[in-house]
């Protein structure tokens, strides 16, 4: 039985792990996680995600002996203070926290030099699914397209674009042989003058209850391909990172992604 530790298992996503944990054969919840000011703290996981009591209580202290693999879906100041934690001890992880800066993320590839991680800023399988069609589309389009990405959240979401708007732009960037960081646009205004091929636009929209949307636009004179993916409910992230987390539990020391989770 893998033993599983949630961080920000208080949030709207950790609430969606702890049922999503519940549901899965083979894993067991034996820590759940918040931040220390969290009005959650000595609540039920169980009773706080709306399942049944599940006799795990929210805690601010995390017990480095009482799990395999800890899943952290928190902030980046919290994420990096795990990562120490985890690395200390060996254990291994699946980071779904957003808006990690390059800091972060060396400290990630570090860390992976010793125990194995699953960082996916999207853990969705259709996501996933999205960025292989994605792949495809920039390497059969190339240069003949403009490329735009829009992406539409909640009005509760701290960073901008998406992790995975900009995974999206990665993925498309390495594809035709660009730079993501050279060649993005991001929210244009103004005289902005005509628009260069080789840019990848980032559009973010901020509103309501939008659990997440983003649309990848190939456009070119007299035809335009289109790749969404809308999510409605934020299982499709749970779900994903419990598989991933069973399946780095098997891993020596690396960085994974989720692609190479459904392999
Ligand atoms: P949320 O604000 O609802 O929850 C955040 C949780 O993190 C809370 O429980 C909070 O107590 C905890 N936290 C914050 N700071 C902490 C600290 N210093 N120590 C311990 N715990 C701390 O946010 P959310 O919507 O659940 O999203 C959390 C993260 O997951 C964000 O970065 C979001 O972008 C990301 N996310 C990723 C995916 C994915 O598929 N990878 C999907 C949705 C959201």
């Amino acid at each position: 039985m893998t033993r599983i530790a949630i961080a920000g298992a208080a949030g709207r996503m950790g609430r969606n792990l702890v049922v999503a944990c519940h549901e899965e054969d083979g894993l067991t919840l034996t820590q759940a996680v918040a931040r220390p000011q969290s009005e959650s703290i000595g609540c039920d996981s169980g009773t706080l995600s709306a399942i049944e009591s599940n006799g795990i209580v929210i805690s601010d202290q995390l017990d480095p002996n009482q799990f395999d693999v800890l899943i952290d879906f928190t902030h980046p100041a919290a994420t990096s203070q795990y990562i120490e934690l985890c690395q200390q001890k060996r254990k291994a992880m699946v980071i779904g926290t957003t808006g990690c800066d390059a800091a972060l993320e060396q400290q990630i590839q570090q860390a992976g030099e010793s125990i194995p991680i699953v960082y996916a800023a999207n853990t969705s399988i259709g996501v996933n699914l999205c960025l292989q069609l994605l792949q495809t589309a920039a390497t059969v389009l190339g240069d003949s397209v403009d490329i735009e990405i829009v992406e539409a959240h909640h009005r509760n979401k701290v960073d901008a674009p998406s992790g995975t708007a900009l995974k999206m732009g990665q993925v498309i960037a390495t594809a035709l042989g660009r730079n993501l960081d050279d060649c993005a646009v991001y929210g244009r205004e103004g005289q902005t003058g005509k628009r260069e091929r080789a840019t990848i636009g980032i559009e973010s929209i901020r509103a309501g209850d939008i659990v997440g949307e983003h649309t990848v636009i190939f456009a070119a004179e007299g035809e335009r391909i289109e790749i969404t993916h809308k999510a409605s409910s934020r299982m499709i992230f749970a779900r994903g990172a419990i598989r991933a987390s069973r399946w780095v539990s098997q891993q020596s020391p690396g960085v994974f992604t989720m692609q190479d989770v459904l392999r």
